[in-house]
């Protein structure tokens, strides 16, 4: 299971229900390699102006601290959630986790596997955020029904 455990200014600034969030995005990932995945991911507000990233200190703990200064956008939240999940998925399913500072150039960085094999993550942002949207409707259809109570 994918737990997301949100400081309280993400939690503030986002508005996203983590839960809701860690609980899709296990199910799609498991689904997808047809096994259990564990890990904890804290998440962060970043420091660094206009980057996002994930550090760890073993492979069933990270922390994802995501960019505060692009336009906050729910493309780019989501976008970004995705993309820094896949690196966590890159050590826990292929156990890769590159050094990142050894890159010369920005190019060189943008070009590099760890780099395009987390963009393709981003190539789920359109349907992660309808099927997140569709679980808060449901959710609040649930109660509307009444069937948080008996009778
Ligand atoms: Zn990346």
């Amino acid at each position: 299971m994918i737990k997301i455990l949100p400081s309280k200014g993400i939690k503030k600034a986002t508005g996203i229900d983590f839960d809701l969030l860690g609980s899709i995005l296990t199910t799609m990932i498991q689904a997808g390699h047809r096994k259990p995945i564990d890990m904890t991911v804290h998440m962060y507000k970043s420091r660094q102006a206009g980057v996002s990233y994930v550090e760890t200190y073993d492979s069933d703990w990270f922390t994802i601290c995501l960019d505060q200064t692009s336009k906050q956008t729910r493309k780019f939240i989501f976008g970004s959630i995705l993309h820094e999940i896949r690196h966590c998925c890159q050590l826990k399913l292929w156990n890769y986790w590159p050094c990142t500072y050894k890159f010369k150039t920005y190019e060189e960085y943008f070009n590099s596997k760890e780099e395009r094999d987390a963009r393709k993550a981003e190539k789920l942002t359109r349907q992660l955020i309808k099927l997140y949207d569709m679980h808060i409707n449901m959710k609040k259809q649930y109660s509307k029904v009444g069937l948080t109570r008996l009778g």
